[in-house]
């Protein structure tokens, strides 16, 4: 690796923490229904505005040892972490795509995915306002950025909104009861927007095995045997949805040569 590639991949970590500040703010507010715009960052203890000082993504978190500058409550670590993962996909986006609009669109993929989880991980919700809009940006996105063709862009959506349904449906009619949010369904259509129909299964596959891989290690844990266990799903969806775009084809072509040859 050469230095300046690693100057870059530096800057790029920094910017995308940078925006990971930003969308730690929608994380937080989107859900509270306050406007992501205004007012400006504030101590959500003691109310103080943050001047950007105070609000330099990670670093001021590290400097002020997790503590707020005026009334030293602690800062949650949610921020440092969004700060962080949003940092680390900015740099994964352009090792992966290069410096292309194509890796712009992904990169803004991968931050609404990020806002997505971090919601339904404290709120149990996938607000509609995220997801509904997404699945029409995204597309067109994918149509415009990205040229894929229309019928295939069309078919993801449908196999993600359609695949979740059917399951949803059908846990519905044999318990009686809401397994799977709408909120989980109109996300995997957002997916299947942007990745495809091969985007949508995979998602699926990988979003549902680490899904019940953290159910079963949560239950153990707990000691619970209670299977109504509410375990976002939005999270596990996000995350195999960006395990797909950053190594779908490696793992594909060493699931389809290597395991099944
Ligand atoms: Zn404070």
């Amino acid at each position: 690796m050469t230095l300046s590639l690693l100057t870059v991949l530096c800057l790029i970590f920094v910017s995308g923490a940078c925006i990971g500040s930003f969308l730690h703010v929608c994380i937080y507010r989107i859900p509270r229904n306050i406007s992501i715009v205004f007012p400006g960052s504030a101590c959500p203890a003691c109310g103080h505005s943050l001047p950007f000082y105070v609000n330099i993504p990670i670093l001021s978190f590290v400097v002020l040892k997790g503590r707020c500058l005026f009334c030293r409550h602690p800062i949650s670590w949610q921020y440092v972490m969004v700060e962080c993962i949003t940092g680390m996909l900015a740099m994964m986006t352009y090792l992966r795509f290069g410096g292309t609009w194509e890796a712009i669109v992904w990169f803004a993929f991968a931050a609404t995915l990020v806002v997505v989880s971090g919601i339904d991980l404290s709120f149990r919700i996938i607000p509609d306002r995220i997801s509904i809009p997404g699945i029409l940006i995204f597309g067109c996105l994918a149509w415009a950025v990205l040229d894929r063709p229309l019928t295939s862009i069309v078919s993801g959506v449908l196999a993600g909104g359609g695949i979740l349904y059917g399951v949803a449906l059908v846990y519905y009619l044999i318990r009686r009861t809401e397994g799977m949010g709408g909120g989980d369904i109109k996300l995997l259509a957002m997916i299947g927007a942007a990745t495809g129909v091969t985007g949508v299964l995979f998602t699926l596959f990988a979003g549902s095995l680490a899904g019940t891989g953290a159910g079963i290690a949560a239950m153990v844990k707990n000691r619970q045997t209670d299977r109504q266990m509410q375990i976002p799903f939005g999270p596990f969806l996000s995350a195999g949805a960006l395990v797909y775009l950053f190594f779908g084809d490696i793992l594909i072509d060493w699931y389809f040569f290597q395991v099944l040859s």
